[in-house]
C-alpha cells in the first residue's frame, strides 16, 4: 500500500485542500515552493500513462481547479505541473506554484511550520469550494 493511500484511508495526516469521489488534493510535506500540491487518484495506479483515458482527463481536469484556486491565494507567475513518481510509485501530478524556474528543480525546498501548513491549506481550501462550477 502506497504513502498516499494511508493518507487517503485516514491513517496518515495531510494538509487536505480537497477531495472527491475519486481524487484528493494535499500539500507536498517537502514543498519546493509554498502552496506546492500534490493531486492524486483515489486509485493507487503507480504509473500516470498506465491511467485509462477517462481518469487521466478527470486527474487534469480535478488539478486544473486546484491550480485556480492555487493561483488565487499564492503570489505567483504561473502554476508548474510536474510529474515524476520517482519517490511515491502511485500517480501524481505536482502544482507548485512558481516564479522561478529554480522552484520546479526539486533540488530547492522551503521550510514551513504546521501552523503555516494548516493556514495555507485553509485558505486554498476556501479557494477551491468558491469556485465557479466548472465549464
Ligand atoms: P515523486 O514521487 O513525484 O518523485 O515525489 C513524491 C512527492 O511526495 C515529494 O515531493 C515528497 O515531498 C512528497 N511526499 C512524500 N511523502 C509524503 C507524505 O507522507 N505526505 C505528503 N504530503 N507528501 C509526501
Amino acid at each position: 500500500m502506497s504513502i498516499f493511500t494511508k493518507i487517503i484511508n485516514g491513517e496518515i495526516p495531510c494538509y487536505k485542500i480537497c477531495e472527491d469521489k475519486d481524487f484528493i488534493a494535499f500539500l507536498d510535506i517537502n514543498p519546493n515552493a509554498k502552496g506546492h500540491t500534490l493531486c492524486v487518484p483515489k486509485e493507487e495506479i503507480s504509473y500516470i500513462f498506465d491511467m485509462d483515458d477517462a481518469q487521466y482527463l478527470k486527474l487534469m481536469q480535478f488539478s486544473k481547479r486546484v491550480a485556480l484556486a492555487l493561483q488565487q491565494v499564492v503570489p505567483c507567475k504561473r502554476i508548474g505541473v510536474a510529474v515524476v513518481g520517482l519517490e511515491v510509485p502511485h500517480t501524481h501530478v505536482h502544482l507548485i506554484p512558481i516564479s522561478e524556474m529554480s522552484e520546479m528543480t526539486f533540488q530547492q525546498k522551503v521550510q514551513m511550520t504546521d501552523e503555516e501548513f494548516k493556514e495555507l491549506a485553509a485558505k486554498v481550501h476556501q479557494a477551491f469550494i468558491a469556485l465557479p462550477s466548472a465549464n
